[in-house]
């Protein structure tokens, strides 16, 4: 949809809007696309996103291989205790992004945005967001269309995926979309959006992917965790009037050659990182049997 964060950001300057009004134009003039249309769409997928954030909370969700469940429930109860050593909506924001990841592995509906990977980061987003401040959903739904701007110019210019470009390109993007939506949310310019997307991006650079057996799960929701905090870190540190000084191409670049640099035993293979630790290698062999990957 749009080929770099400069042009995008041309165009919201010449035309004074945001990102999501952009966005939406995009939309309705390339594919024909009533304002209708988009905001009935999204609000079917912003309400599978909240129900996949919440879900986790609420019970104890297990995944189908038995490696991972249950953890969004115990740090959503430990952010009630009321002794923890941050406040209870970061905790929260925490529980939610654990959530996604946990229902994801349990074969439940998650929507897969960027990836199935890193499907936590943004629904924890944009439902902490709606609780905390009262947005309404169609302020979210704009939040959205935000969120796919971002996600566009970095599918375009490098990836989203793990098997790509290791997990900054995955829970990394996401965090970056996330980030992004935020500062719009809170009333922050496309310069201010754009630069915490290149925050989120550059805390995460050279972040590995690693999943243990190769199932999309551990360490995968850990890092839809912390990449929801992220988000709001990125999101925060732009609202305070901090810049990127690397534009958010530049950025975006870079993240792609480091990407094409790693080892392909740390994009997805299984075959690098915490999945060729002892115990990854023991969980493995348990779930697929002594000879698998043994040629
Ligand atoms: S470790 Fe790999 S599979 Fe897991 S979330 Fe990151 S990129 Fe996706």
């Amino acid at each position: 949809m749009f080929t770099s964060g400069k042009e995008l950001l041309r165009v919201c300057r010449e035309n004074k809007m945001s990102i999501s009004q952009v966005a939406i134009q995009r939309e309705m003039e390339n594919y024909g696309t009533s304002l209708e249309t988009i905001f009935e769409r999204n609000k079917v997928i912003l309400q599978v996103m909240k129900d996949s954030a919440i879900k986790g909370t609420q019970e104890s969700v297990k995944s189908v291989s038995g490696i991972i469940g249950g953890d969004a429930k115990k740090m959503y109860d430990y952010a009630n205790s009321g002794n923890t050593l941050l406040d209870s909506k970061m905790l929260k924001l925490m529980s939610m992004g654990l959530s996604t990841s946990e229902v994801n592995a349990s074969m439940g509906k998650i929507v897969a945005a960027p990836t199935a990977g890193a499907a936590g980061i943004i629904p924890a987003v944009l439902t902490s967001v709606q609780l905390d401040k009262g947005f309404s959903d169609l302020q979210i739904i704009r939040a959205l269309m935000t969120i796919g701007a971002i996600g566009s110019i970095i599918m375009r210019n490098a990836s989203v995926s793990g098997a790509v470009g290791g997990c900054q390109a995955e829970t990394g993007s996401a965090s970056a979309m996330a980030a992004a939506a935020l500062v719009e949310l809170m009333g922050g310019s496309p310069q201010q959006a754009l630069d915490a997307a290149s925050f989120a991006l550059i805390h995460v650079m050279g972040l590995v992917c690693d999943p243990i057996a190769g199932l999309v799960e551990y360490p995968c929701l850990f890092r839809n965790s912390s990449g929801s905090v992220n988000a709001y870190i990125s999101a925060e540190m732009a609202l305070a009037g901090i810049t990127s000084l690397v534009p958010f191409d530049q950025v975006v670049k870079a993240m792609r050659e480091v990407g094409d640099e790693m080892s392909t035993n740390l994009k997805e293979t299984a075959l690098g990182g915490v999945a060729m630790s002892a115990k990854g290698q023991e969980i493995q062999e348990k779930i697929f049997g002594s000879n698998c990957g043994k040629i």
